[in-house]
């Protein structure tokens, strides 16, 4: 790489702020954004100081920095994509599901037998953002009404006496040592693709099991009282 005969040769965008001529107005003097020396701006959108050893630091800070930034972003759209729809949303729907199936003859977390609504989630004591490592643990994971889990991310209403509620019933079903165990703290938890599988297909088998248990017993009942 030849070095750069003329600061133009660096970053436009740098060389702007370096060579346009001065507005006439006296600007405040600044810090360099490479050496960190003070200088006297020609324009408003002066950073550097004007040696060209400056600029190039800069212009190669500012591409990391530009780099970086959209690294992140790709990560964090990445990370969005997969959540639903890669193994560890398939998991977590396998989990889900095997809750749904386990507490069927079960009331509403937050409500108990009282539970006016008739639509059910599985809903999560620990949330997935708070406490990702507890998205596929079945102590943390209830039958929970509609109304109050999805009210609770959004509406203040749900916000404010859903979490005590849903704690008290858990308590009451699971007992108060679990819940404190919940409640953590817990070392991140980072599962390998084929885990998650393999938990997804567990979990899938187990929800097959309580079905198939609920209907001989609802058989056998029929029989009876047929
Ligand atoms: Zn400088
Ligand atoms: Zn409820």
């Amino acid at each position: 790489m030849t070095a750069p005969r003329h600061v133009s040769q660096i970053l436009p965008g740098v060389v702007e702020q370096i060579a346009a001529p001065g507005s006439g107005r006296k600007l405040k003097a600044r810090n360099c954004k490479a050496c960190g020396e003070t200088f006297d701006p020609s324009n408003g959108d002066q950073v550097v100081c004007g040696s060209v050893a400056c600029a190039l630091q800069y212009a190669r800070h500012k591409r990391w920095s530009d780099e970086a930034q959209a690294y992140r972003a790709k990560q964090a759209a990445k990370n969005t994509a997969s959540r639903s729809t890669g193994p560890g949303h398939q998991a977590s729907q396998a989990v889900n599901a095997f809750v749904l199936a386990r507490d069927h003859d079960k009331p509403c977390i937050v409500h108990g037998a009282s539970c006016p609504n008739r639509e059910f989630d599985a809903g999560h004591f620990q949330g997935a953002d708070e406490a990702p490592e507890l998205r596929y643990n079945t102590w943390n994971i209830h039958k929970q009404c509609r109304k109050s889990n999805r009210g609770a991310h959004h509406r203040k209403k749900f916000r404010s006496t859903t979490p005590a509620k849903f704690e008290a019933g858990l308590v009451a079903r699971i007992g108060q040592d679990r819940v404190d165990w919940l409640k953590g703290p817990h070392g991140a938890k980072d599962y390998s693709e084929a885990e998650l599988r393999r938990m997804a297909s567990i979990f899938r088998r187990r929800e097959a099991l309580y079905r198939r248990l609920r209907e001989s017993r609802s058989n056998q009942i029929g029989l009876l009282e047929g």
